[in-house]
């Protein structure tokens, strides 16, 4: 939390509490009265130090920080609009006590000890959410002040962020086990086996393939992830599908499974090239390795309305409807087991729906079990000869 923001807040309800405290004071009859009995004989003066007094209330309701004042009670006196909002605190009278249990015992701990506590709380009223809480005592142990920051995305993006490194690492780890228990068998069997050295390093190959790939993902996934947004030059999406439906035909054949397309003329997108044939190929790719010998696979690029849609369709294998809304997410397959064997990282449609919604689109799965599936990605399409004319002009 910015400290300097923290300081003004509480020079703010200092100055407010020995100016008078009267708002504080009128809220909950705080602090003695004598503070606020401290008078002085000019009018202009006084005038002066109201001014000054309304126009620090002004900031403190205003902030975007929750700032609250407990007494030394701990019973809260002062809520600015944020903090009421954070805490879920009536708009009319305040409660006897915060209902957040932790944050009364960080208050108390304060009050207690007599010096600052900072920490970031986990509050499940009225919504769940983590506020970073900063708690000052008051001179003479008279209460404290507490300013919230909500911190919840904050929260939120660091522990994906945990999450994706631990789950990074553990897939990293199963192919270079398996290199390490190749490259042993390779030393042994080069004693007086040559046809094993053959089979082991065959495998040493498929499985630094599997690897290579899998960073490449990552590194395509944490550039993606890191990029706030994409290059708005115009790209003919449809001249990018053709090129991957040719690049995918290869494997295509060694399955026999056959490719058609439709893909109509000139159909642009702003964005980046390179990005949008990682989603093409990462989808082209899927289908070829999630249908079976002999199936169909169907890619269709056209305009509709004010989309540019591409949809990849296959009869393969299908996904289950409840996996649906899962494969999206990183390292989530259906078929561990298949994915690995068919050299899947568990990342492809990760990265498809990465490029999608850094392009301002969306992607959509349709699929059946047994049946096939068609995955449907729409951008907003921009005007082809907006860009004829951009180079022209
Ligand atoms: P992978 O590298 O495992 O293919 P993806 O992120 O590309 O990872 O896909 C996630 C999972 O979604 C796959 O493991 C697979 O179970 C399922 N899947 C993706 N595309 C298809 C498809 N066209 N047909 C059937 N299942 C698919």
């Amino acid at each position: 939390m910015d400290m300097d923001m923290i300081e003004g807040a509480v020079l703010i309800v200092v100055a407010l509490v020995s100016a008078g405290g009267g708002f504080l004071m009128a809220r909950a009859g705080w602090f003695p009265s004598s503070s606020a009995r401290r008078s002085d004989p000019s009018t202009a003066h006084r005038a002066e130090v109201d001014r000054e007094r309304r126009r620090n209330e002004e900031i403190l309701q205003r902030m975007g920080e929750g700032v609250v004042v407990l007494d030394e009670r701990l019973k809260p006196v002062f809520a600015n609009a944020s903090a009421r909002r954070l805490l879920g605190l009536p708009e009319a009278a305040l409660p006897s006590r915060l209902p957040s249990e932790q944050l009364a015992t960080l208050a108390w701990r304060a009050l207690r000890e007599g010096r600052q506590m900072d920490q970031v709380l986990d509050v499940w009223f009225p919504a769940r959410s983590n506020l970073r809480s900063h708690v000052t005592p008051l001179e003479a142990s008279a209460g404290v002040v507490v300013v919230l920051q909500d911190v919840t995305q904050e929260v939120m993006t660091q522990r994906m962020r945990r999450q994706f490194v631990a789950d990074a690492s553990h897939e990293l780890k199963s192919p270079v086990a398996g290199l390490q228990l190749l490259a042993e068998a390779v030393r042994e069997a080069a004693k007086d086996d040559p046809a094993a050295v053959t089979t082991f390093a065959t495998s040493i190959v498929k499985e630094t393939d599997r690897l290579s790939r899998l960073i490449a993902d990552l590194l395509d996934l944490s550039r993606l992830e890191e990029a706030g947004s994409v290059a708005t030059t115009p790209v003919e999406l449809s001249q990018i599908a053709r090129s991957e439906i040719a690049s995918a035909s290869w494997a295509a054949r060694g399955k026999e499974i056959a490719i058609t397309d439709s893909v109509a003329n000139a159909v642009w997108v702003r964005g980046e090239k390179s990005q949008l044939e990682n989603l093409v190929r990462n989808l082209l790719d899927n289908a070829v390795r999630y249908t079976p010998e002999g199936g169909r696979i169907r890619v269709v690029v056209e305009r509709d309305g004010a989309d540019a849609v591409l949809s990849v369709h296959d009869d393969g294998i299908g996904i289950p409807l409840e996996a649906q809304s899962r494969v999206f997410e990183r390292f989530y397959r259906v078929d561990s087991a298949r994915s690995r064997e068919t050299g899947g990282t568990g990342l492809g449609l990760a990265i498809v729906k990465h490029v999608t919604e850094l392009h301002g689109g969306s992607v959509a799965v349709d699929s059946e079990v047994g049946s096939g599936s068609t995955f449907t990605v729409r951008l907003p399409a921009t005007k082809s000869h907006d860009n004829v004319r951009s180079i022209a002009g």
